[in-house]
């Protein structure tokens, strides 16, 4: 199960910083927007949820 991103906790204001940390390239960004995981990509590696100073990043169980 990949990592959810839980959008309403996102400001959707500033370039993600984690889709840079992200080892598997899971993450993309349009814009501001909040990111998108790709499911086939994410290993639950956690690296994005330690640089999301909004803990918008949700492990799955
Ligand atoms: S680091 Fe967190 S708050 Fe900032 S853009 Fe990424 S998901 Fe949104
Ligand atoms: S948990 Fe790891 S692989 Fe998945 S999106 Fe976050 S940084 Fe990328």
């Amino acid at each position: 199960m990949p990592v959810t991103i839980i959008e309403s906790r996102c400001p959707q204001n500033h370039p993600c910083p984690s889709v840079k940390v992200c080892p598997t390239g899971a993450l993309s960004q349009d814009g501001n927007k909040a990111p998108t995981v790709d499911a086939e990509k994410c290993t639950d590696c956690g690296a994005c949820m330690d640089v999301c100073p909004m803990c918008a990043f949700k492990m799955s169980e």
